[in-house]
């Protein structure tokens, strides 16, 4: 009997089939609205997805928002990088890119016009006393004696804020919904403030901002957004949402959706806590590969292709979960296993000198360049007398089951010939410094005319042509016994060996990489040329992701 696939929908496509079915809808128009305060980082990467997802499945239209409301913390360096970011991971705006800032008159318009409908009021309270009146969870509010101004009043206030008339703090505009209301939000919420601030995009045309609760709602509708996507933070808020849209008396108003942040698992996620790491010089920058930044996983290798797979494979969920990041590693596995071409190089070496072959002889060898896909065809590789391999694929004493290099042992060079060990040469601490090896002429290629068969595979560098070069391998960030955040001092518990910087050997053939450029070293893991580091004719080299893999797709 052949099973019939069923794809079943998430909450929020089925939120949006029944508004379409309906009539609540004739379209489907969602945004991705990040505030200019800092780098998009992967839990932003899923949101951008999802919208742009919904809009794709919808045949609707996504549109990219900068919610630049606030003027303290924004700055154009973030405009800059959050479109760069969201254009790498595809989620195409077309031409609607927008600031909210741009509705800053449609805004106030609104506030005015809430004013004369006697649902705003200029509040003379100071902050803290706006914070008494407030009430508690368990007990109401109390009314702001500015309440009930009358329509004239509060609108020569409200204009004289807009003028410039009144310092900071003195006075805000605030809606007028309830003080009674067992949701905290829907207390006559400030809507405007006064603030003398030179904004990054409108100067100083203004001194009042509106607040986000109040912005927000109103930019969505502007722009005939119909499902604005939010996280769960925001579901108490949505009553407040409603009510802007609704009072702003706007035709087939927004509907606000929240869906569960994503964490990662000992990792730090939240921008804030990036952003501490980037000014205290934890980290090289907003885009050090260590960082789940978007441009630090770009700069490490990661592809976008891994991370639209990783956010399929999370799905959309209504309840906090945190997911383990090697689920991301091997979706990056699962993308570069074909793509990338895989050579050798040696990040931890030791010189090999096979004794009997002749000095000054150099031949080339072929390799295929994926055994896997052979599209990718084959390459020569130099092989000579002497040789980079492993430190670790020696032994001198070796345990059970050790089937690599020790005295006596014979194992096949990757591509090449077959070695056996005859000694070694230590340097004045004890360690092997050199190892000597005979080849047999006859294993060409890596395979024994006499049927002989050898346990271990090695790969290796041919010494005279090889690139000498930075290799960077990456562990994490944060100490992962203590977890991310220490519960007492809320500061974050980092693994002083998160970066190892390796003297490597590579083949000859990588001096030409150029930045982004991805390949597998074999029995290394993934790599990817570091677009800021490398130089031409000398690449850096991130590791993006080890070859082992801890994670197992989960089965159906
Ligand atoms: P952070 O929580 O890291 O400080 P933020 O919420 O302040 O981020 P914004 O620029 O306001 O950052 O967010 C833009 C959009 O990205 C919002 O719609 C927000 O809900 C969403 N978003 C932020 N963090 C995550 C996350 N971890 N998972 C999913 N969506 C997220
Ligand atoms: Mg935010």
């Amino acid at each position: 009997m052949e099973e019939e696939k069923v794809v079943s929908k998430n909450f929020i496509e089925q939120i949006i089939d029944k508004d379409l079915q309906d009539g609540t809808y004739d379209h489907v128009t969602t945004r991705f609205p990040p505030e200019p305060n800092g780098y998009l980082h992967i839990g932003h990467a899923k949101s951008i997805l999802l919208n742009y997802g919904l809009s794709q499945e919808y045949h609707g239209k996504f549109n990219m928002r900068f919610d630049d409301t606030n003027p303290t913390k924004e700055k154009t360096e973030f405009v800059d990088s959050i479109k760069e970011d969201i254009a790498w991971l595809g989620a195409d705006w077309e031409d609607r890119l927008y600031f909210a800032s741009n509705y800053f008159q449609q805004m106030y318009e609104c506030a005015l016009f809430l004013i004369r409908k006697g649902k705003a009021f200029v509040c003379d309270l100071s902050a803290e006393e706006i914070r008494e009146y407030r009430g508690t969870l368990t007990e109401p509010g109390k009314n702001s004696p500015y309440r009930d101004r009358s329509v004239e009043e509060n609108l020569e206030l409200f204009i004289g804020m807009k003028e410039g008339k009144y310092e900071d703090g003195s006075r805000v505009l605030r809606a007028k919904i309830d003080m009674a209301s067992p949701n905290i939000n829907m207390r006559d919420p400030v809507i405007y403030r006064v603030a003398h601030e030179t904004h990054h995009n409108t100067g100083d045309a203004w001194c009042i901002y509106p607040m986000y609760d109040f912005a927000h709602p109103i930019e969505d509708a502007i722009e005939h957004v119909t499902h604005s996507i939010c996280t769960l933070e925001f579901e108490d808020h949505c009553p407040l949402y409603d009510w802007v849209v609704r009072e702003c008396e706007f035709e087939m108003p927004p509907k606000q959706i929240e869906f569960a942040k994503l964490y990662l698992k000992n990792t730090v996620t939240g921008k804030r806590y990036i952003k501490k790491l980037v000014e205290q010089g934890q980290v090289d920058g907003w885009d050090d590969p260590r960082l789940v930044t978007i441009s630090g996983l770009r700069r490490r290798g990661y592809t976008p292709e891994s991370i639209r797979k990783f956010v399929e494979l999370v799905g959309v969920s209504k309840s906090n979960s945190v997911v383990d990041p090697a689920m991301l590693d091997y979706c990056l596995r699962e993308d570069l296993k074909l793509k990338a071409p895989r050579v050798m190089a040696v990040l931890h070496p030791v010189k090999l000198v096979i004794d009997n072959y002749p000095e000054g002889q150099t031949e080339m060898l072929e390799a295929a360049n994926n055994l896997e896909n052979e599209e990718l065809g084959t390459r020569e590789v130099p092989f000579s007398r002497e040789l980079w391999i492993e430190q670790e694929d020696f032994m001198e004493e070796p345990p059970k089951k050790y089937f690599r290099l020790y005295p006596g042992n014979e194992v096949r060079l990757m591509n090449a010939y077959f070695v056996t060990c005859t000694g070694i040469e230590k340097d004045d601490e004890g360690r092997v410094s050199v190892i000597h090896c005979d080849y047999d002429p006859a294993t060409r290629g890596g395979n024994a005319p006499d049927g002989r068969k050898v346990k271990g595979t090695i790969h290796w560098v041919d010494a005279s042509t090889a690139l000498h070069a930075k290799v960077r391998v990456y562990n994490s960030l944060v100490d992962e016994e203590k977890g991310v955040y220490d519960e007492e001092t809320g500061e974050m518990n980092l693994n002083p060996d998160s970066l190892e910087i390796c003297d490597a050997y590579l083949e000859q053939s990588l001096a030409k990489a150029e930045p982004y450029d991805r390949f597998q070293f074999v029995r290394n893991g993934f790599f990817c040329a570091d677009a800021k580091d490398s130089l031409p004719g000398a690449p850096v080299f991130n590791r993006i992701v080890s070859l082992k893999s801890s994670f197992k797709l989960p089965t159906a």
